[in-house]
């Protein structure tokens, strides 16, 4: 999978995407993230990104332009790596305004070939780009972020986490909490007795069927 980022602040996500699981399946090509500078396509005299809402309302706006050409780019290089199997790719515009975020939906991306993000910045994007080129809007919440940065790192993460060989194995997240729409049991590690708290017996029973059961009731007493 490739997943390009349209976004102000470049390094504030390849800090992140270099780190940890994430940073390893992307130095292994498990999955390729590049992050595109809007900026680099502000092409007039004073490199502008943003401007002045029209009508009421203060604060500033991303202007539409710059964000149509840097997805030209994209589209353009994937035209160059893909020739005939080129198709348009999926389109994200990271937003509080758009659909809550769930596992179901980070199985379903992590399905695409292509995925497009775009971070808006200040009071958000020039409508007009949004209609022209995004195909699904996303938030991480009900809340609102200074920037759509976080929000994408956070579909980042949750999506390349499916992709083959990114965990060790695909039991690291068929047995996570949403998969299957349940929440993970609790879980421990050594020592057997930490301040007066020890393990439950059930764990080091042996009794595998009995250690299945017990992990599906504390899954269900987590809902
Ligand atoms: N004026 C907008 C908020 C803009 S916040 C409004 O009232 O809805 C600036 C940018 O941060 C947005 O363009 C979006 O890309 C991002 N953002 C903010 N909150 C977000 C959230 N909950 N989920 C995803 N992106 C978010």
């Amino acid at each position: 999978m490739r997943i390009d980022i349209m976004t102000l602040f470049t390094n504030m996500c390849k800090t992140v995407l270099n780190e940890s699981i994430i940073g390893r399946a992307i130095k292994e090509n498990l999955v390729e993230v590049n992050c595109h500078d809007i900026r680099d396509f502000a092409f007039d005299k004073h490199k502008r990104v943003d401007d002045t809402t029209y009508g009421p309302g203060m604060g500033m706006l991303m202007k539409a332009e710059p964000i149509y050409l840097c997805f030209e780019n994209i589209c353009e290089q994937l035209k160059n790596e893909k020739k005939e199997n080129y198709k348009k790719p999926k389109v994200i515009y990271m937003s509080p305004q758009g659909k809550t975020l769930t596992q179901k939906k980070v199985k379903e991306l992590s399905r695409e070939e292509n995925i497009v993000i775009l971070c808006g910045h200040y009071e958000g994007v020039d409508e007009r780009v949004l209609e022209e080129i995004v195909d699904e809007e996303i938030s991480i919440g009900d809340y609102v972020l200074t920037g759509g940065e976080l929000a994408a790192l956070v579909l980042v993460d949750s999506v390349a986490r499916m992709l083959p060989g990114v965990l060790s194995s695909d039991e690291c997240f068929k047995e996570e909490s949403h998969y299957n729409g349940l929440l993970e049991y609790p879980q421990y590690t050594k020592p057997f007795s930490w301040r007066n708290k020890d393990v439950p017996e059930i764990l080091i029973s042996g009794h595998h069927k009995k250690i299945e059961q017990w992990k599906k009731e504390q899954s269900f007493l987590e809902l």
